[in-house]
């Protein structure tokens, strides 16, 4: 069967046909940069406008893409939650009016949940001869086995889930401050950096790669002490590096050479922080006797190159004997998509447990709490 996926949680309007093989027929992202760059962020109510703006026209080129009339797709996804509410009625409400005009059942996904099941699709472990050299190969040879852990590293969350299968998720870690990417735009605005194409984290990675010096010299002002707790933490980091500038009276005054170094603390120290909790998550499952095989790195963050190369190095240097096996999804799948909303929602599209055209989103919404139907029908 085919399922067209539809996402705006966020700031991006994303429509896509998949298939239950895991094929992707066609992925359309329409971004909101512009709108980004001038508010410093996401304005809820012009990323609400922008959603109800691109929607339509996203559809109409995810089936044309796909080669598809509307008829041949048997089922919509949408994200339900957790976003921002506003955000959140755009694709619920073109899920739940184009499932009623055409009779097709919809089903609403957990964001999460998708960003977790993205390293699932078969097909990703089909086309690894696409890359160019084997040293671009992030991907194992067969997707992650169950139980296994997921980082998801993302605007809103920064997560660590013992995933246990496709609907039981319990959290391992998470964060009471600010996510690992809101740190990240907000270092790179702090230094006075504008938005790529791909947003204010990617900016920061561009410019920690630019110039000639070391990747990842480090620089004592931002090193925060780290207790040996699960729980993430990175409004300190991000504090220091926002008080660094303002002591010297505005990023103006900061030299380039110094930013420079603020940048590549900032993300040294950000990557570290993951490399510490998820070798203790790795350890308290080992300890629970779970075992644990692969760890899945997913969210918006995940698309960090110098992040990838970096905490795969550091778990095999952490547990020589037995390393986890990592596994990225492509970049590209990392970020928003709605490829992985389609997806998340296969094992319900096959098992018959639609929800009502009438259900409610759900703007916060726990993983924790996630069991697909059952929960739905209650709610
Ligand atoms: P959530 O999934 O928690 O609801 P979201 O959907 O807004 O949040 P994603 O699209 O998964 O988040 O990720 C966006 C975040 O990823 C932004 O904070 C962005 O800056 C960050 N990001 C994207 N690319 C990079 C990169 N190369 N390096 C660091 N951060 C990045
Ligand atoms: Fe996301």
């Amino acid at each position: 069967f085919t399922l067209l996926g539809l996402e705006s949680s966020a700031d991006d309007t994303c429509a896509a046909v998949v298939t239950s093989e895991g094929h992707i027929l066609s992925n359309v992202v329409v971004k909101q940069n512009e709108e980004l760059a001038e508010h410093g962020g996401i304005h809820p109510y012009v990323a609400i406008q922008k959603h109800q703006q691109n929607m339509p026209g996203a559809i109409r080129r995810a089936l044309d893409e796909a080669g598809l009339d509307v008829s041949s797709v048997d089922g919509i996804a949408y994200t339900r939650g957790p976003g921002i509410g506003g955000c959140l009625s755009v694709c619920s409400t073109a899920a739940k009016v184009l499932g009623a005009t055409l009779n097709k059942p919809i089903i609403g996904v957990h964001h999460m949940q998708a960003h977790a099941l993205t390293p699932l699709i078969p097909t990703l472990y089909q086309t690894q001869t696409t890359f160019a050299s084997a040293a671009e190969v992030e991907l194992p040879p067969i997707p992650p086995r169950f139980p296994f852990l997921s980082l998801l590293i993302s605007g809103g969350h920064t997560l660590l889930l013992l995933t246990h299968s496709h609907d039981q998720f319990k959290t391992l870690a998470t964060t009471p401050d600010i996510s690992i990417g809101c740190a990240f735009d907000h270092v790179a605005k702090y230094l006075g950096l504008a938005p790529t194409e791909r947003g204010y984290g990617a900016a920061l990675e561009a410019f920690c790669a630019s110039g000639t010096a070391r990747f990842t010299d480090a620089t004592p002002e931002i090193a925060v002490p780290m207790p040996r707790q699960l729980a993430f933490s990175y409004g300190g980091p991000r504090s220091r590096v926002e008080i660094f500038v303002r002591e010297r009276g505005g990023v103006q005054r900061v030299p380039l050479s110094t930013r420079l170094k603020l940048a590549r603390a900032f993300q040294a120290a950000a990557v570290r922080q993951l490399e510490e909790k998820t070798a203790l998550a790795l350890e308290h499952c080992a300890k629970l006797g779970v075992g644990v095989r692969d760890v899945v790195v997913s969210g918006g963050v995940a698309s960090n190159a110098y992040l990838r190369k970096t905490l795969r190095q550091s778990l095999a240097d952490t547990f020589p004997d037995d390393p986890p096996n990592l596994v990225y999804p492509p970049p590209h799948l990392c970020t928003d998509n709605a490829v992985m909303i389609a997806w998340a929602a296969m094992h319900r599209f096959a098992a018959g447990d639609f929800d009502s055209y009438d259900v409610s989103t759900r703007p916060k919404w726990r993983i924790d709490d996630y069991t697909g139907k059952a929960l739905a029908r209650l709610q």
